[in-house]
């Protein structure tokens, strides 16, 4: 897979993603679920935004 070596912010990429580079990586639930997140333009991947529906499909809004 093609590495890309910088955000579309400009920072230097640290985390390639789908193709895609970003600045940050975003971790929920332990180190398994890693995704592409920009600090700068506090921008999450596609795939996060995906992840954050399923949990709240998941837990239905109740959690308090
Ligand atoms: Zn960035």
């Amino acid at each position: 897979m093609e590495q890309i070596n910088e955000c579309k912010c400009g920072n230097k990429a640290v985390f390639n993603h789908h193709g895609k580079g970003y600045c940050g990586s975003w971790s929920a639930l332990g180190v398994c679920n890693l995704f592409g997140y920009c600090k700068v333009k506090k921008t999450h991947s596609p795939e996060l935004k995906r992840f954050w529906k399923k949990l709240d499909k998941l837990y239905g809004g109740k959690q308090k």
